[in-house]
């Protein structure tokens, strides 16, 4: 591991729970369903409820995704795992345990690859369990009553845990962040974390460098990168100062409060005894054949990492484009496709990071409503590299292209649209050097004094004559042979 960022002499170290909702149509031992947004209390059958009578049955479906996360990741998958009861009492778990895995669970190991800045960082995991989620509290402040919401219970949950390997929030961030790319990119959760299927627990101690570890507070619940950010940066100063006024750390549980920007205590942490953890007797050993599990990686999508090593390697991207593009799975996608039409990987990439991302962001729209096509932005791209309209023109055109209507359905002659707009725009550059030239003898003797200070060794005097150049062409001129053909005549 690299060289720790120290905050007032201190080392922050820093381990992750997330738990991330599968994608599964029904519960993970039942067949309610899982949809988000019900009437509270319509998606809760006897068997989410545990009411007597009921058994659990194991839902293919999250196994399944478990086994893909755990190939994703490189870690082992267990061949026999076991189902443990976790005892507590909260009013959102009228049952009176969680169903997850306690010694044996599915997902062992493995470990989570990305770059933080240049630098390239590895967490490792623990382990990753299947549970169920328990319902919900819904505080109506304003009528000063709560109720239960039991819509939410034996919804399928993977728990991620990792090894306290992070050492500054901005590496929680990035792995955090990495995370979420990996289970979208695989699709075997769908991410939103405002509605809670993504939603991470941040241990985090402080210690000198070198010395044990230090005691862990857990924020809880943290479903936005922001406030995960906020909320390891208060808890970090937050324990230093503790520490400094010569308290000693109490391991709690806490939460982050986005108004006020602090972490505040909840409880005082349990231990794995006080949830008398045992077998549940409902459910049997959850075995995955290793065929199983060599069909699940013969179906495998190429991950974003590997995708954006190729992309470096194949199309020669910078590391940094690389990994912007590998974003999301549609981004990926647009590019490549684009790139296949007009064989410019680095000017596709410019445009993508660039234009597209910057309308998709202020139409607040995602990648799978983009209108320009990847054949018609490849078509424009075409027509910047062979010289017919320069940069600052072809925005103009993807403009009209973006707000045109039927945009993503016409692919073919996907060329001749962006020719039209080109030509009913005016927007051909000026290639012909005679026309050229003679604006240039114009703007040459209408700036004599320009040209006595460039010839007297002013080179900033260039400067002065591009740009009336630029506007006698209407902004056809290509820039480039602008001042090639400068040079020549003024004998520089
Ligand atoms: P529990 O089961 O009680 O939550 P674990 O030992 O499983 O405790 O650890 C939970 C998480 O806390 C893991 O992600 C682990 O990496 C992290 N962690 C453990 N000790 C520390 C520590 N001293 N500082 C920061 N994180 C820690
Ligand atoms: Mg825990």
């Amino acid at each position: 591991m690299s060289t720790a960022k120290l905050v007032q002499g201190y080392e922050v170290v820093i381990g992750f729970e997330t738990h991330a909702q599968l994608s599964t149509q029904s519960k993970i031992f039942s067949r309610a369903p899982t949809a988000f947004g019900a009437e509270p209390n319509t998606q809760a059958c006897a068997v989410d409820l545990g009411l007597p009578g009921t058994l659990p049955v194991m839902n293919k479906g999250a196994v399944e995704r478990a086994i893909q996360f755990g190939l994703a990741i490189g870690s082992h998958i267990a061949p026999r795992s076991i189902f443990a009861r976790k005892n507590y009492f909260y009013p959102d778990l009228p049952k009176g345990y969680q169903i997850s895995q306690f010694e044996i669970p599915v997902v062992q190991g493995g470990q989570v690859e990305f770059f933080l800045g240049d630098e390239k960082k590895t967490v490792r995991l623990v382990r990753a369990h299947l549970e169920e989620d328990a319902g919900k509290s819904l505080h109506e402040d304003f009528i000063g009553q709560s109720g239960i919401d039991l819509n939410r219970a034996g919804t399928p949950l993977l728990e991620i845990v990792t090894e306290p390997d992070m050492r500054s929030s901005e590496e929680a961030v990035a792995y955090a962040k990495e995370l979420h790319k990996i289970v979208t990119w695989i699709g075997i959760c769908d991410g939103n974390m405002q509605e809670g299927s993504f939603r991470c627990d941040a241990n985090v101690s402080v210690r000198k460098p070198g010395g044990e570890l230090g005691t862990r507070r857990e924020i809880k619940n943290l479903n936005s990168f922001k406030f995960m950010q906020q909320a390891i940066d208060y808890e970090v100063r937050w324990q230093i100062d503790q520490i400094e006024d010569g308290h000693a750390i109490q391991q709690a549980t806490v939460l982050f409060d986005p108004d006020t920007g602090e972490t505040r205590s909840m409880r005082t942490k349990e231990d794995a005894a006080d949830y008398r953890y045992f077998p549940d007797p409902d459910l049997p050993p959850l075995v995955i054949a290793p065929e199983w599990v060599e069909r699940v990686r013969a179906e495998m999508t190429e991950l974003p990492r590997v995708m954006a090593e190729r992309f470096v390697r194949d199309y020669g991207l910078p590391e940094y484009d690389a990994t912007t593009l590998t974003q999301s799975k549609a981004m990926a996608a647009y590019f490549e496709a684009a790139v296949a039409l007009c064989k410019q990987p680095k000017l596709v990439s410019n445009w993508v990071m660039g234009e597209v991302s910057r309308r998709l962001n202020a139409d607040e729209i995602g990648m799978d409503q983009v209108p320009v096509s990847a054949a018609r932005l490849a078509a424009l791209i075409t027509r910047i590299h062979d010289s017919t309209i320069s940069n600052n023109a072809a925005k103009e055109v993807f403009d009209a292209l973006w707000n045109a209507t039927g945009a993503q359905i016409a692919d073919t002659g996907a060329l001749s649209v962006v020719d039209d707009l080109i030509e009913s725009k005016g927007l051909k550059q000026m290639n012909d050097s005679g026309e050229l030239e003679k604006i240039i003898d114009e703007v040459l003797a209408a700036n004599a004094k320009n040209v006595e200070e460039f010839k007297a060794g002013n080179t900033k005097a260039l400067n002065g004559l591009v740009g009336p150049i630029m506007k006698a062409s209407k902004g056809k001129a290509n820039p480039a042979q602008v001042n090639e053909l400068l040079k020549k005549k003024l004998g520089a």
